[in-house]
């Protein structure tokens, strides 16, 4: 039954080295698999044609080629385009394709909803469904490329769409595994992010393990009080321990720690809390992204005016920051920060 085979996109390259060595393989038949799958995109194993028949009809005794195909794509009148797909238990999730300049960035999701609860995202309304599987996570890059016209490709990955990737840790370090992986995708690693509330177990573990990847927090408030406020979570991991984790955090040469922050008007966008958050990120090789809010109804915040956004940026610049005011893209097809649901427009 298919039921009981392996989705070959759930092995890392490893996983996937040890599975063609119980067949008594040699290495270099996982590696050709490998670029089958994350660089041809094959569906089936019959165009694997650089195996044999008898090795590929093995390989179908035991494992399957998961795909995603997307139900619906929606296009926004700045080019960024949302793409939904139906997984195999019916659950939804989204990705959207962001074009800029000559970078064409593809925000992907890793779980089904998010249990963060955070109460200016509309993704964080629902609760947690499910994490996905590692496939699932890299099935959204081939389903989103094969959309592309060719010659065109997906030049960076964020993971900044529904859920939170550190709360489904193994499954999404496995899948920028394949991402960064030279004979899976190859991407290069600094064009790969990963964005998170910051968990403190997990953090911890990415600066023991040192994280191939860039590393954005989600800070959204420079006081422990504002920020248990907007997200519960800091309640259990509090911003001062996670600024901690960053001030330690094992960084290549020259590489930076993103910091979010969602600005919401009256709420975390005082200039005292911006010369506060200055103060915080002293030491801590940083920049910061500001993203005025992306009002949506059911969300009961208002986004500051463009005077106090500047002011507020004017701050962290005048302090020596890198302090970037994020564009919104997508807001008229629901697809910017936050606004991810998995659902079909009514
Ligand atoms: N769960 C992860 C990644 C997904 S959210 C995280 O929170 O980091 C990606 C980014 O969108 C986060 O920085 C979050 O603060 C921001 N965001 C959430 N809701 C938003 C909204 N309504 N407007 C603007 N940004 C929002
Ligand atoms: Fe989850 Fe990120 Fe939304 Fe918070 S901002 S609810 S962590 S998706």
């Amino acid at each position: 039954m298919r039921t009981e085979k392996i989705d070959l996109k759930n092995l890392d390259p490893s996983e996937l080295e040890s599975l063609i060595a119980s067949f008594g393989k040699e290495r270099y038949r996982s590696i050709q698999i490998l670029r089958w799958l994350y660089q041809r995109g094959v569906r089936s194993f019959d165009e694997m044609t650089n195996l044999s028949k008898k090795f590929r009809q093995a390989l179908e005794q035991v494992s399957f080629i998961s795909a995603l195909h997307p139900l619906l794509t929606e296009e926004s009148s700045d080019g960024t385009k949302k793409f939904l797909f139906q997984l195999e238990d019916g659950n939804r999730i989204e990705s959207v394709l962001i074009p800029d300049k000559k970078r064409l960035t593809l925000c992907l999701s890793t779980q089904v909803g998010c249990a963060m609860g955070c109460r200016f995202c509309l993704t964080g309304k629902k609760g947690l469904k499910r994490n996905l599987a590692t496939a699932e996570i890299v099935n959204q890059i081939l389903a989103v490329r094969e959309t592309l016209p060719d010659k065109t490709s997906i030049t960076n990955i964020v993971l900044m769409g529904m859920g939170e990737p550190l709360a489904n840790y193994e499954n999404t370090l496995k899948a920028i595994e394949l991402m960064t992986h030279p004979e899976a995708f190859k991407f290069s690693s600094r064009r790969v992010t990963l964005s998170t509330v910051g968990l403190l177990p997990e953090l911890e573990q990415l600066a023991r393990e040192k994280a191939r990847f860039r590393l954005a927090i989600s800070l959204n408030a420079s006081d422990e009080e504002t920020r248990s406020r907007l997200m519960p979570i800091n309640r259990r991991h509090p911003l001062k321990r996670i600024l901690e984790v960053c001030r330690n955090f094992p960084l290549q040469p020259r590489a930076r720690i993103t910091f979010e922050y969602v600005l919401l008007q009256g709420e975390n966008d005082s200039l005292e809390g911006a010369k506060r958050l200055l103060k915080m990120l002293k030491g801590i090789p940083s920049k910061v992204n500001l993203i005025p809010l992306n009002e949506a109804s059911g969300i009961p915040f208002e986004k500051p005016s463009e005077e106090r956004v500047r002011q507020f940026q004017g701050i962290l610049m005048e302090g020596g920051l890198t302090a970037i005011v994020r564009a919104s893209k997508g807001a008229d097809i629901s697809a910017a920060c936050g606004q991810l649901q998995g659902k079909a427009p009514d």
